[in-house]
């Protein structure tokens, strides 16, 4: 009777617990991938540039947050580039070659730290949201709502 309790213990009980460990280790791993997303994300959006109009700093995530709002404000077509958020002309940006420390103290470029990060995408969320109410309503939109 006991041989067969540690037979059965030993067919049951250990694919079981491999299933589970199996489990836990690929709730682990995607944590930590979630993580290392959202540090690369933060690294994207933080990339320095020098405007190549002014030659002043700025970071990606500001470069954003001025496209948003130079749209709203001209509603351009077609724009891919981004603009700077000093001089709001649509530059190109050299690549800092060395980090210096004051780069993340200057109110030129701060850093989106990564509390603010949910904070930013928000913003550009707001910033969508009033581009779109901008836009002139379609004359097939009235159409449909006078029906
Ligand atoms: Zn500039």
């Amino acid at each position: 009777m006991n041989q067969f309790l540690t037979l059965l213990v030993c067919l049951i009980g250990m694919p079981t617990a491999g299933f589970l460990v199996y489990r836990l280790l690929e709730c682990l791993m995607r944590r930590i991938d979630v993580k290392e997303e959202e540090k690369r994300k933060l690294a994207e959006l933080n990339q320095l540039g020098e405007c190549s109009h002014c030659g002043r700093l700025s970071r990606m995530y500001q470069r954003e947050l001025a496209r948003c709002s130079l749209l709203l404000s001209e509603r351009p077509e077609g724009r891919s580039s981004l603009p700077c958020p000093h001089c709001k002309q649509e530059a190109d940006y050299f690549p800092v070659p060395a980090a210096l420390p004051f780069h993340d103290t200057h109110p030129d470029c701060l850093p989106l730290q990564k509390s603010e990060y949910a904070e930013y995408y928000k913003e550009k969320e707001q910033w969508a949201q009033l581009l779109y109410l901008s836009k002139p309503a379609r004359p097939l939109m009235k159409e449909e709502g006078e029906a």
